[in-house]
């Protein structure tokens, strides 16, 4: 029989698929000793079972009230009980940490009865009233899915009667008027009273907690988040701790390190009798952590021991919830906190620099992906540009980074916007999971209320998306849809903001930017020893990367300029230098002749006057990639690409008519050309090797050009290194058509070059073994394969469904994006095997955007390719991923 049930003493920290990350903490955490209230975690199997069956699973209940009871003895005290309630919490937790699921309830157990032992138990009417009335108020919004404005409107009520400004002012008669306030608020909206049996009010949570897994914020969470969506998620039973008993109790959250920057210290929130989420909600204000050495100098001590211990047991950094009650310490969550970009950096090496973890360890804990944000620009000093900003005030730097964007009061307006393809910057008084889609589409956040670890801040975060917070001095109007500065200049929606996620400040008006020194170090402009702490755990990181990855990186540049950067970025070759755009602007006319030219001789005049201009685009890279392959990509796509425009040409034509003039006769032939090559689908016609086949000496020219350049570079002492790659093979027969004239211009010039082919049609994947007979080297085409292998166009298929894709499950992430490994990776591993088995000797190398995409540079590590190549900013990133992947699964 399947155990759906786990005492706290039971789990630790590996179990987080079974018992989610909240559960597996707190078991770790009980295990170690520390102050953890009781309970048992629900795991998440029963939650994919109740999900696919509807209900939940029969054995539950029973097993539940095994564990109740064994709860309720070491409590001595009975669930809901009318003299000595025990209360407890019930609390989501999934794998993975999710702020879009359910919010955690409060106090269950209370009831009409139980209020009043709770009373007399704690000495404190209104403490016994305050929780009865968050249980009523979270219950009914979350369990019951009563609209909360309608509480949170009565509270207001409450207090402007009594012309309190806090809770706190709110005395045992308003609080208990409150309750039956509240009470009505959910028998109107459901129609039923508030359920009075305590184990009832526990199931119906738990049940609640379940369902939350399939909310809409969830889902839009888990799609960006790239979570998969059948996990599930548990549910945490935790016997309550009070916070909210008086001003010698209260709740908060910390960090073991700071979040931003990764240095040591205290850092971290604090309210003094409250309960649970008021601290991030922020209905009153938080003290800083500090101050509670002032207010119970002992609870202080206590944890500050918890948290070294905490992070000599994690060797990393952790957040974590507490809770006093009337002096004693209370341990709640903990998990490996969330970091910026650039604390996982430092906090990596610093941890190295003392001696808690190796560089292999280090490496292991930064991604490609932070790195990717470290590489996006800043914004320049006020001394080193000339713009137009207005400095509007400061907030807590939460999430760093630059953006600019108009701004936007709310998250459908944000979303509207962006679809529109506009930046924006998404202004609230504070976030709640409801904005999520419009952080999402935001380039920024700016919040004026809220600390560094409010909704916005967190979750901005993860996101690693630019966040301001707690901007206080910035008022926020959104009714009036205004911001309004302390000078009292006034923003409206639509106004340009730019904001520094770094330090905080807010200005009106775009802001240029500078790139970031993470670049600027890549870039060589900037010495390792002359960066700040970021660069320099960067550039031991990276180097640590390098030493120990097996996959070469390359990197995909047409041009001069792209080449030189790609080789400062680390690139140790070119894997695929397109052609195509070697044909457009001037050339254009050029290859109207050849397609025009009427028998070989106007044709090799066309060719003739082309393979100057050729050779000179491939000298410059080979020179710029001098000692190091680049892998040069014969024309590929369709000739039409490069003739003037069907409908534009025959409506030029047409109009020639309606005026009775004698059409120009080139354009009529022109005219005639280009709709015998009009294609209905392109991208699966005349085009690459097909295309050289087809036009004949095309192909040859661009081999004899990139020869010839090769051949001077040789001749000048250089040491060039040209490969020649076909496009679009579907049968060894046609690489051997190209390749036998390509070996033989070679061989007229007097230069070594490979000659091989991208695997891009499913075809040259099946015959694999074939065409290595014939090839020096594969390189995969991905974007095609993945497009051929699906049947769909990434052109047409993006905007129209894959949205609805996503959201259906079919893809957790787009296949363009990440590299589908059951379907396209299949034919991927396919061809690797088939194509060595044919030729030992053969080098395999991808070329398509997956070249730099994470999840996928760990997938070709495994194929055994020999390399990857993506496009020059990404290098860094694949010489990170490729290092971890040599590492093995993190
Ligand atoms: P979240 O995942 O949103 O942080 P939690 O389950 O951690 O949700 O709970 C929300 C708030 O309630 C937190 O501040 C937490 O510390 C507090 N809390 C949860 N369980 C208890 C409990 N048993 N006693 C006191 N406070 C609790
Ligand atoms: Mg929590
Ligand atoms: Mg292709």
């Amino acid at each position: 029989m399947t155990k759906y049930v786990y005492d706290f003493a039971e789990g630790g920290r590996d179990m987080k698929d079974l018992l989610g990350g909240k559960g597996a903490n707190l078991a770790e955490m009980t295990n170690l000793g520390l102050p953890v209230p009781p309970g048992f975690t629900i795991t998440t199997q029963a939650c994919q079972a109740y999900l696919d069956s509807g209900t939940v699973p029969a054995e539950l209940a029973e097993e539940v009230s095994g564990h109740l009871e064994v709860l309720e003895v070491r409590m001595g005290k009975r669930l809901g009980d009318a003299v000595d309630p025990l209360l407890v919490s019930v609390r989501s937790g999934a794998k993975f940490s999710m702020p879009g699921m359910m919010d955690t309830v409060l106090n269950i157990g209370l009831n009409d009865e139980s209020v009043a032992g709770l009373t007399k138990q704690s000495g404190s009417a209104r403490f016994a009233w305050d929780s009865y009335r968050r249980l009523v108020q979270m219950f009914g919004k979350t369990v019951l899915g009563v609209d909360g404005e309608q509480f949170e409107h009565a509270l207001d009520e409450a207090k402007k009667a009594k012309g309190a400004k806090t809770d706190l002012e709110l005395d045992e008669h308003d609080l208990q008027a409150l309750v039956a306030q509240f009470q009505q608020i959910v028998q109107d909206s459901t129609g039923a009273p508030f359920p009075q049996e305590p184990r009832a009010q526990m199931d119906l949570a738990t049940e609640a907690v379940f369902d939350s897994w399939n909310g809409d914020r969830a889902k839009l969470y888990r799609r960006q988040e790239r979570i998969p969506a059948d996990l599930g998620t548990a549910v945490n039973v935790c016997s309550m701790v009070f916070g909210n008993i008086g001003m010698d109790s209260g709740t908060g959250v910390a960090f073991t390190r700071d979040p931003g920057s990764g240095a040591q210290g205290v850092y971290g929130d604090y309210l003094q009798n409250a309960q649970g989420e008021d601290v991030v909600a922020g209905v009153r204000n938080t003290l800083p952590l500090e101050d509670l050495e002032g207010l119970d100098k002992a609870s202080y001590d206590a944890l500050l021991a918890i948290m070294a211990t905490l992070e000599g047991h994690y060797l990393d950094l952790c957040d974590i919830e507490f809770t006093i009650e009337r002096g004693k310490l209370w341990m709640l969550q903990t998990r490996v906190g969330k970091r910026t970009a650039g604390a996982a950096f430092r906090i990596a090496t610093q941890l190295v620099d003392e001696g808690l973890i190796d560089m292999d360890e280090a490496l292991q804990r930064v991604t490609g992906a932070q790195l990717v944000r470290l590489m996006f620009p800043a914004f320049a000093a006020a001394d080193e540009q000339d713009d137009d900003r207005v400095l509007l005030g400061k907030g807590m730097g939460a999430s760093p980074g630059a953006a600019v964007g108009k701004a936007v009061f709310d998250s459908e307006t944000a979303v509207a916007w962006a679809a529109r393809g506009e930046d924006v910057v998404l202004v609230r008084r504070e976030t709640t999971p409801d904005d999520l889609s419009g952080m999402i589409a935001a380039q920024g956040i700016l919040t004026s209320r809220g600390g560094k670890t409010s909704h916005a801040a967190v979750v901005a975060r993860g996101m690693g998306k630019t966040c301001v917070c707690g901007a206080e001095d910035l008022a926020v109007d959104l009714v009036e849809r205004t911001i309004t500065a302390p000078d009292g200049t006034v923003v409206r929606e639509g106004d340009v903001l730019s904001i520094d996620g770094t330090s905080g400040v807010v200005y009106l008006g775009e802001v240029a930017v500078r790139p970031s020194p993470a670049v600027e170090y890549f870039e060589g402009s900037l010495a390792a020893e002359d960066g700040d702490d970021l660069v320099q755990a960067i550039h031991r990181v990276i180097g640590h990367a390098d030493a120990a990855r097996r996959l070469g990186v390359r990197a995909n540049a047409d041009t001069q300029e792209d080449a030189e950067r790609s080789r400062r970025f680390g690139a140790e070759g070119i894997g695929l230098c397109r052609t195509e755009h070697m044909f457009l602007g001037d050339r254009r006319q050029l290859v109207e002749d050849l397609v025009l030219a009427q028998g070989g001789d106007e044709q090799a005049a066309a060719l003739d006057a082309l393979l100057p201009l050729q050779r000179e685009d491939f000298s410059g890279i080979l020179r710029a990639m001098d000692g190091l392959p680049v892998t040069v990509r014969l024309l590929d796509p369709p000739l039409h690409e490069f003739l003037p425009d069907i409908v534009e040409l025959s409506v030029e034509l047409a109009v020639a008519e309606e005026r009775g003039e004698t059409p120009d006769a080139k354009r009529v032939v022109l005219h005639e050309a280009v709709h015998r090559l009009h294609e209905s689908n392109p991208m699966i016609g005349l085009r690459g090797v097909r295309l050289g086949l087809v036009i004949p000496g095309l192909f040859g020219m661009q081999v004899r050009a990139l020869a010839q350049a090769a051949k001077e570079l040789l001749d000048a002492g250089l040491d060039p290194r040209p490969e020649v790659m076909v496009p679009l093979v579907g049968a060894v027969q046609e690489l051997e058509v190209v390749r036998e004239e390509a070996e033989q211009i070679l061989a007229d010039v007097g230069v070594q070059a490979l000659i091989g082919t991208m695997i891009e049609v499913p075809r040259a994947a099946l015959t694999s073994g074939q065409i290595a007979e014939s090839a020096d080297f594969f390189s995969f085409g991905t974007n095609d394969l993945t497009q051929m292998s699906w049947g769909f166009s990434r052109d047409d298929v993006e905007a129209s469904f894959f949205a609805r894709y996503l959201d259906l499950g079919i893809f957790g992430v787009s296949p363009f994006e990440t590299l589908d490994r059951d379907g396209v990776g299949r034919l991927v591993r396919l061809a690797v095997e088939e194509g060595r088995k044919a030729k030992p000797e053969l080098k395999v190398g991808v070329c398509g955007e997956h070249g730099g995409d994470p999840e996928s540079v760990h997938f070709f590590h495994e194929v055994g390719l020999n390399y990857v190549s993506c496009s020059p900013f990404r290098v860094p990133v694949a010489r990170l991923e490729a290092g971890r992947a040599a590492l093995g699964p993190a």
